[in-house]
């Protein structure tokens, strides 16, 4: 697989900065788009074809891909970009030029009518707002999603095109909050000492589900005040051991709630991430969330523009 375009996920930014652990040598990077060099038996995919593919490579075998239905949790899980080259996993990693796909992945080709800056980081961020959506209750009519990061965009338009009427959107970032309403959430600064109040007054009793995407614990209060009895909490961003919370059990009990937490995705939502592109092409500006592509060997300069948080993903090209 030759590299198109890859982009540096929050996560690779961390370990970059030494906040998350990550044995070497290691090639890093897994948000990415690419076209095929060669296959090995049994992949019916024709050199040249543009790809996407799941960041997780699972053995179909075990209780974790079969039974549980939780690919991403493989007992012989492999992760793209996360692994020790010197385990003989080999070229692993998106900040290449060539990446090598196992086995146990899944491969969905793009269409043409979707542009490799609006693919690339549809492997990660994407895949994993399709899974974290599919959990909030069908009668779901207003939601509010923490952040305003690629995660909490893509909720906002995979959320209004599911017709849910009212998403609200809450971040303290101003250029952020200014991006809210090309993706169809409602921003709101969560500085604003009366937003929970205005909220809550809004849609009567508090609304049906929050979506966190923030990272950062200090919203998670926030959250659950902002919950109707009987509603839904979905933890996505706070993957980190800095995630304590201070909530009681007898709260979630007397409010009746719903508590998931999403990792990552399995190949469906990858599938449906892919789909969900093609049928809102021209709906949501996603590609000018990307920075221009910066070469390869500038990657210490890429990392640094996306620590600046200008961007939402500073892209990458071999
Ligand atoms: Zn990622
Ligand atoms: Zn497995």
């Amino acid at each position: 697989m030759a590299i198109e375009l890859a982009t540096i996920c929050g996560s690779d930014l961390h370990t970059c900065l030494g906040r998350r652990n990550q044995s070497v040598p290691a090639i890093l990077g897994h948000e990415a788009v690419g076209r095929v060099v060669a296959t090995g038996s049994g992949r019916d995919l024709e050199a040249g074809a543009r790809i996407t593919w799941s960041i997780a490579d699972s053995c179909g075998t075990c209780p974790a891909c079969t039974r549980d239905h939780l690919p991403q949790k493989c007992h012989r899980l492999f992760k793209y970009g996360h692994a020790d080259t010197s385990d003989g996993t080999g070229l692993n990693g998106c900040y290449a030029s060539h990446i090598l796909l196992r086995e146990g992945t899944h491969i969905v080709p793009v269409p043409d009518e979707i542009p490799n800056e609006v693919i690339a980081p549809a492997n990660c961020a994407l895949a994993t707002m399709i899974n974290a959506v599919s959990h909030l209750p069908e009668n779901c009519r207003s939601v509010v999603i923490q952040g305003a990061g690629l995660l909490g965009l893509y909720g906002c338009a995979l959320l209004q095109e599911r017709g849910i009427q009212t998403v609200y959107c809450v971040d303290v970032n101003p250029a952020r909050l200014r991006r809210i309403p090309e993706f169809g959430g409602i921003p709101i600064n969560g500085r604003d000492p009366d937003y929970l109040q205005t909220i809550v007054t809004e849609t009567g009793h508090g609304v049906d589900a929050v979506v966190e995407t923030a990272g950062t614990v200090e919203v998670v209060p926030d959250g659950f005040d902002l919950l109707r009895t009987g509603g839904t909490y979905v933890l996505v961003g706070l993957v980190h051991p800095r995630s304590q919370l201070d909530v009681t059990a007898e709260r979630i009990i007397r409010q009746c709630l719903t508590i998931h937490g999403i990792h990552n995705y399995a190949p469906a939502h990858l599938d449906e991430a892919v789909m969900f592109l093609l049928r809102s092409r021209g709906s949501y500006p996603f590609e000018t969330l990307l920075s221009e592509p910066y070469p390869l060997e500038k990657l210490q300069e890429a990392v640094a523009e996306a620590d600046t948080g200008t961007w939402h993903r500073v892209a990458l090209r071999p």
